[in-house]
């Protein structure tokens, strides 16, 4: 475990949590679960994760390199904006005007994949929508830093930084004062480790390197000047629409290949009838109204006053 140092007095191993460092050092080696890879290319491995007792973050254990396992990663993929993708995005701009989202305002997607939100958006009239992903060529060029933006949106995407804190930060500084963070990620708080495989899907290892409980998501944005003005508890892909609910998709995914890699890939025929279960059906009708919550929206107003010591690049 990358976090372990020893302690000189007792020898007894210590284990420091990278998100609440400064607040606390707990001595003793915290339990290590092994949690099942939910994608198709780590099939059949397992990861060890451990949870911070005190700010209940969960943290990947094991180093691994992901850098060009993400040339590949599904989410980079083009995709069509069918009538799923449209729905969903719906749900996610009413939520981005509830933030206060305006048409002349620049926004920033970071980390936005195959770009289909940014798309989305500016086919809605929202010219100003860009979108920055390391790994996807169309959106890799360096973000203009300056005029800062009014919206940076961050979905699904602080919890794939093994630098958490400094990513929460950097995120902070895209923004302009006044202006708005929207961040979703996975909330450790609702992950019971006692039951690693039900939660697979939400662990998504080894990709996720630190899924912060949702208090330490809220000390880190009151660290980088940034106060919470809305919480959602789940992602704007659990709606009431039939179909459209994270645990439908979940169960769907895990029926259909088993990896986690494509949650709205086609279903082929010989997969359809297992669909015809009370289960299947239960959850299809109204998967949102049995969420498990595991994710979290925080939607946060950066100070208007600049932080000390920040200046214009
Ligand atoms: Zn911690």
């Amino acid at each position: 475990m990358n976090a372990h140092r020893v302690n000189a007095r007792t020898l007894k191993p210590v284990v420091i949590c990278s998100v609440c460092c400064t607040a606390s050092l707990r001595t003793g080696v915290p339990e290590v679960v092994a949690v099942r890879s939910n994608v198709g290319r780590f099939r059949g491995s397992a990861f060890p994760v451990w949870r911070c007792a005190d700010c209940g973050s969960i943290h990947a254990a094991r180093e691994v390199d992901l850098g060009s396992r993400y040339q590949d990663y599904p989410d980079h993929a083009p995709v069509a904006l069918d009538w799923r993708r449209r729905l969903l995005f719906r749900g996610q701009l009413r939520r981005l005007k509830a933030a206060g989202l305006k048409r002349d305002m620049r926004i920033l997607d970071y980390g936005c994949g195959n770009g289909a939100l940014v798309a989305y958006l500016k086919l809605r009239g929202y010219a100003g929508a860009v979108g920055f992903d390391r790994f996807t060529p169309a959106f890799s060029s360096t973000i203009p830093l300056w005029p800062r933006f009014d919206m940076v949106i961050a979905q699904n995407v602080i919890e794939h930084s093994s630098n958490i804190v400094g990513f929460m930060r950097d995120l902070a500084r895209l923004v302009r004062p006044g202006g708005v963070l929207f961040v979703g990620t996975t909330n450790a708080a609702a992950i019971d480790l006692r039951a690693p495989d039900a939660f697979a899907d939400t662990l998504h290892q080894p990709f996720h390197r630190k899924i912060l409980s949702l208090r330490a998501l809220l000390v880190l944005g009151h660290r980088n000047g940034l106060a919470l003005e809305r919480l959602y508890h789940t992602t704007y892909t659990d709606t009431r629409i039939p179909l459209l609910n994270e645990r439908f998709m979940a169960l769907r995914t895990a029926w259909v290949n088993d990896t986690g890699d494509t949650p709205l890939l086609p279903v082929k025929s010989r997969h359809r009838r297992r669909f015809w279960t009370w289960r299947a059906l239960l959850l299809a009708l109204f998967g949102s109204f049995l969420s498990r919550k595991t994710h979290v929206v925080a939607v946060f107003r950066r100070n208007q006053a600049p932080s000390t010591g920040e200046a214009r690049p």
